[in-house]
């Protein structure tokens, strides 16, 4: 990585030259751009059925996903809600809205009917694509609003069957003006550095820059090539899997194998029966599989490349899966749904694959970043902490409809600063060692402080309240609350769990209930939530 000081600012970047980045392409065409290649190669499989189709396949598909869209109304500009779990109908609706100029906002179809009626709200969702299992969920909402419901399997009545889309005549998709520098494909949600989940507008160019960063132009350590064969089980509605999994994977043409959920004993038979290469995860899987007592019954020595993401994979978890899959290269890829991937230990290896343990990697391609003093916001120098911060046309667009926290997360000069606290050694690697924001990471999934806390204060029996990470060994963290009752009021720890657990999702739940006279703020009302962890490491310490 080469350091640059420009003024004051002391940036950091790749060794590896800058790579180009198409501006013209849609994302779709730029995935599939080399597919002549490839089109008769596997390029989705399913793991639980084995269905497979090859490059020209699936690229046929999204056209005719793209042509039905057209004919049931969808216009180029509108949004669909993918709430799914990862399948083949994930990515063909993807990547038929990406050919119909049609914004992707993706959640998880877990979520209850609030969370999911809240996102579909905010990002104006015309079409949602789902199972009939969840239909119930959103039933009101759509009837509401005139949202159309379609279901992947069997639709309950006045939802449409997704065939619709695919069986539609792809030669009459009219034709589609896409701006990749301005239009909108994927919308996830993110509550960012602070606040309630936010719609993170990623455009074509961005998301393909995202792409070109990881696999793109002449890389020594490229992870990921034609002839391998990527396992997706993170989900693809969270960006780590969406983009370094399968959009990296089609833009090579490797083979992506879907797995629609994490079940240990399953994964592992998939590896061995197709041969994985690629095995993108996140640390609980990693742990999960490092503890597996059955690990020696399969032949897992396929495995090439082992990535983490999403969270913070510690040194000794590394170190104990390096002992247990001796021929796997392994290494963590530090990322955030606003910003892409920021670093990557594999690909961008200053040294291929000569990267140490727990640490983030080298900072990718065509990209800045810098570390700044928490209090001066100064640029900071090699081996000392402070936030990190990254520029490149890979960041979000904006929150929508938000441009107050679109203009406290990127600064006028472009810098993204990411609420991660860290510090670049003298081998450029970066170790991560804090984290600034509000956000919980739940095996990686986010949990929005605030969005519990609103729903706690909303109980009548409660009059203030706080939410914090408190550290688990299986989930990484776990949402704590500190909870200050009403006047008078007895609720217990318990009703104030079930109270969250009846409206939110299972990783949202809160773990433990301390109660206190008062919630220690500053002056300006806002929570200290430092010193409530550090009361609560003093607290479990003790
Ligand atoms: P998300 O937007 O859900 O991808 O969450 C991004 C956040 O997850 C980052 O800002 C970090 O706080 C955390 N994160 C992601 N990858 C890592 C990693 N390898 N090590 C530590 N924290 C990470």
């Amino acid at each position: 990585m080469g350091v640059l000081e420009q003024n004051q600012d002391i940036i950091f970047r790749s060794k590896l030259p800058d790579i180009y980045i198409p501006n013209h392409l849609p994302l779709h065409s730029y995935c599939f751009e080399n597919i002549s290649e490839v089109c008769t190669r596997p390029c989705l499989i399913n793991g639980t059925t084995g269905e497979t189709h090859t490059y020209e396949e699936v690229e046929l598909i999204a056209r005719k996903v793209a042509s039905g869209l057209n004919k049931i109304g969808i216009q180029q500009g509108q949004v669909m809600m993918i709430l799914l779990p990862n399948s083949l109908e994930f990515v063909f609706a993807f990547l038929g809205a990406s050919y119909r100029g049609v914004t992707v906002t993706t959640a998880n179809p877990f979520y209850t009917s609030a969370e999911i009626t809240k996102q579909a709200k905010a990002s104006n969702a015309r079409i949602i694509i789902t199972l009939a299992t969840h239909v119930n969920k959103l039933k009101n909402f759509a009837q509401e609003h005139d949202v159309k419901i379609m279901c992947i399997d069997s639709p309950p009545e006045g939802c449409l069957h997704f065939s619709e889309l695919t069986q539609s005549d792809e030669t009459e998709l009219p034709a589609v003006k896409i701006k990749p520098e301005e239009d909108i494909v994927a919308l996830p949600f993110s509550s960012g550095t602070t606040g309630l989940p936010k719609g993170v507008m990623l455009t074509h160019k961005g998301l393909i820059t995202s792409i070109a960063q990881h696999v793109d132009g002449e890389n020594p350590n490229l992870y990921i090539h034609k002839e391998d064969v990527s396992l997706c089980v993170l989900p693809l509605f969270h960006i780590f899997s969406l983009t370094s999994i399968l959009l990296s994977g089609l833009r090579v043409g490797a083979t992506i194998l879907i797995m629609p959920k994490f079940e240990l004993k399953q994964l592992m038979e998939l590896v061995e029966k197709y041969k994985v290469t690629i095995a993108p995860f996140v640390p609980p899987i990693v742990l999960a599989i490092a503890k597996s007592p059955d690990l020696h019954k399969y032949d897992l020595s396929s495995i090439r490349t082992l990535i983490s993401g999403a969270a913070p994979m510690g040194k000794e978890l590394e170190d104990t899966l390096r002992a247990k899959l001796p021929t796997a290269k392994l290494g963590q890829g530090y990322g955030m749904t606003e910003a892409g991937a920021l670093s990557m230990c594999l690909a961008f290896a200053k040294e291929p694959h000569k990267i140490k343990s727990g640490s983030c990697g080298t900072v990718i391609r065509n990209a800045e970043m810098k570390i700044v003093d928490l209090k001066t916001g100064a640029c900071l120098h090699q081996n000392q902490s402070g936030e990190i911060c990254i520029r490149g046309s890979q960041i979000m667009k904006g929150y929508l409809n938000d441009p107050v926290a679109t203009a406290n997360t990127v600064d006028i000069d472009g810098w993204l600063h990411t609420g991660d606290v860290g510090y670049i050694d003298d081998d450029d690697e970066l170790f991560i060692v804090d984290r600034l924001k509000e956000l919980i990471k739940y095996k990686g999934f986010q949990v929005a402080p605030a969005e519990l806390e609103a729903l706690l204060i909303s109980h009548p029996n409660i009059s203030d309240a706080a939410v914090v990470p408190m550290k688990d060994d299986v989930a990484g963290e776990v949402p704590v609350a500190f909870v200050v009752r009403s006047n008078g009021s007895k609720i217990s720890e318990e009703e104030i769990k079930q109270y969250i657990s009846r409206q939110v999702v299972f990783y949202k739940r809160i773990s433990k209930v301390f109660f206190q006279d008062t919630i220690l703020k500053a002056p300006s009302g806002k929570i200290l939530r430092k010193e409530l962890r550090k009361k609560l490491d003093d607290s479990f310490s003790n």
